[in-house]
């Protein structure tokens, strides 16, 4: 049984996508850094929201670093997976717009694309046996470009999630639109 007060969540997604952006909307104010930097390796935040301590890896997307991060699926109750619902150019092979070419963008000499990157998590063997609750956050909602849940949700074949729950929200990181009604979700399936 998970204490509530022990939550370990991470936070996963491409570079880019507004991971630290999200993680600082919930620190305390005087913990905020204005200036993001880009998240290399793993950073670790702790914070207290809709009353439970969570405790967050920032991972970075880069396959780089995937061992590192792997090694914290075990341990994890939730999983938080941030998509920049504007950034078309690596949604995935499964394109989004019938003409739109196959883009496949390169990280460190390897293709990363988000349903590639899903995928990779979702058949990790120590998260395909366990109902891990995950959220994802269609962010960068504000862009004018951005697609909506129903259109990410097809784009990524979330409807073939079928041994987790899951949910899509719409978030804006900058301005906290929709961060609160994620997490609140997400803490909900793990009490
Ligand atoms: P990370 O690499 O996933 O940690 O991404 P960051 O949090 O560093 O965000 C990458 C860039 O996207 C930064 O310039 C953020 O200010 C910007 N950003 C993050 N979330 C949003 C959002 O909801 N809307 C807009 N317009 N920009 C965002």
């Amino acid at each position: 049984k998970v204490k509530k007060d022990k939550m370990t969540i991470l936070v996963l997604g491409l570079n880019n996508s507004g991971k630290s952006t999200i993680l600082n909307h919930f620190k305390k104010p005087n913990e905020q850094s204005a200036i993001m930097v880009p998240t290399v390796g793993f950073l670790v935040e702790q914070f207290y929201t809709m009353g439970v301590s969570i405790k967050a890896m920032d991972m970075s997307g880069a396959t780089r670093y995937r061992n590192l991060w792997e090694h914290q699926f075990k341990n994890c109750q939730g999983i938080i997976y941030v998509i920049d619902s504007s950034d078309r150019m690596r949604f995935g092979k499964k394109s989004i717009e019938c003409n739109c070419v196959v883009v496949t963008s390169f990280t460190l000499g390897l293709p990363v694309v988000v349903k590639d990157e899903l995928d990779l998590v979702l058949q990790h063997p120590d998260l395909c046996n366990r109902t891990v609750p995950i959220l994802f956050y269609g962010n960068k909602s504000d862009l004018e470009d951005s697609l909506s849940n129903v259109k990410i949700a097809a784009a990524l074949g979330l409807d073939n999630i079928k041994d987790k729950p899951w949910h899509i929200c719409s978030s804006n990181a900058i301005s906290g639109e929709g961060l609160d009604e994620g997490v609140q979700w997400l803490v909900q399936q793990i009490r």
